[in-house]
């Protein structure tokens, strides 16, 4: 009697048992199948592939369990200067463009130029933010208002510059500066333009459309409210003597100069050479952008341009 007891729960035991195991495998398995691992090896990710995704943060992962399997998506990670809210920009302009260059479309899409120059409905959202001070940012999608004049400009005196020119306080500053040390080396740093207002933008577009219509104007020019030498932060820099000029000034001593020293002193080479599609503006070797010198620095060392540091450290920074 004893013994058949014995027997009887020694088998409920065992029975108990097996349930239980069963049951966290059970679980583990519900468990397992609502991870993000599971759900992006279903969608076809590979181990590596998602790895690489699962350093984003969780929300983000949700957006991609949410999308078909593309491998693009994880090239796009990949790359230095992603921004995971331009995902889906760089997915389609990828594909419009047949574009395979992955750093040059994530570079075109974070600066807006997957858009029409002016964009009228993509500029009401990137209008210029003022509150980046020294640091806003001035090109065919950020705009200034016709009443914004900078604060502190100040007269730049005729030995420094051709013609009548004035700058904001600061960059006048830091540019007697850079000109001092560059005179030290026999070279001489000439303003021809600076400080530029709405008006005076307005009436030489109207000018240039008038002359040849809107596209030549367009490529000549910008638009009212959006040249950056409305800022007051902009210089257009040449040399005197023959080839001191806007076109060959990059054959100069003082562009060589520049290019090695301008950071130190804050300014930055707008618009450089092979970047049109991303500034907006064919290379000008002459146009200078002050920033600060840290930026600058910044800017220098990372061999961007002003666009993309903006979008993907400025704007970051800002959130
Ligand atoms: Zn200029």
């Amino acid at each position: 009697m004893k013994r058949r007891i014995k027997k009887q729960v020694y088998i409920v035991g065992i029975a108990l048992i097996l349930v239980i195991v069963f049951a966290i495998f059970i679980i583990r398995y519900i468990n397992y199948r609502s991870t993000n691992t599971y759900q992006l090896k279903k969608l076809g990710y590979q181990k590596q592939e998602i790895a690489v995704i699962q350093k984003l943060e969780t929300n983000q992962i949700k957006q991609i369990i949410g999308m078909e399997y593309n491998q693009s998506i994880i090239k796009f990670i990949k790359e230095k200067y992603f921004l995971f809210d331009n995902l889906e920009r760089y997915l389609s302009y990828q594909k419009q463009e047949k574009d395979e260059d992955f750093t040059h479309v994530v570079s075109i899409v974070n600066v807006g130029a997957d858009h029409e120059y002016y964009d009228k409905d993509f500029v009401t959202k990137t209008k210029t933010d003022l509150k980046d001070e020294n640091l806003i940012l001035v090109n065919k999608f950020h705009y200034l208002d016709k009443d914004f004049i900078p604060k502190d400009i100040v007269d730049i005196k005729n030995w420094y510059a051709y013609g009548e020119n004035a700058i904001r306080e600061i960059v006048y500053e830091q540019f007697l500066q850079m000109h001092k040390a560059a005179e030290e080396e026999g070279l001489k740093l000439i303003i021809t333009s600076a400080y530029r207002d709405y008006e005076f933008q307005e009436s030489l577009w109207n000018k240039y459309r008038r002359q040849n219509g809107i596209e030549w104007a367009d490529s000549v020019s910008a638009r009212a409210g959006y040249s950056e030498h409305q800022t007051g932060l902009t210089l257009d820099i040449i040399t005197s003597g023959e080839g001191g000029g806007m076109n060959t000034f990059e054959n100069t001593n003082e562009f060589k100069w520049l290019s090695k020293n301008a950071h130190k002193y804050g300014f930055i080479l707008r618009y450089p050479k092979d970047k049109e599609d991303i500034t907006g503006y064919a290379y000008e070797s002459w146009h200078y952008r002050y920033v600060g010198t840290e930026v600058a620095t910044k800017i220098y060392n990372l061999n961007i341009t002003y666009d993309e540091y903006y979008a993907y450290y400025q704007k970051e920074i800002e959130g």
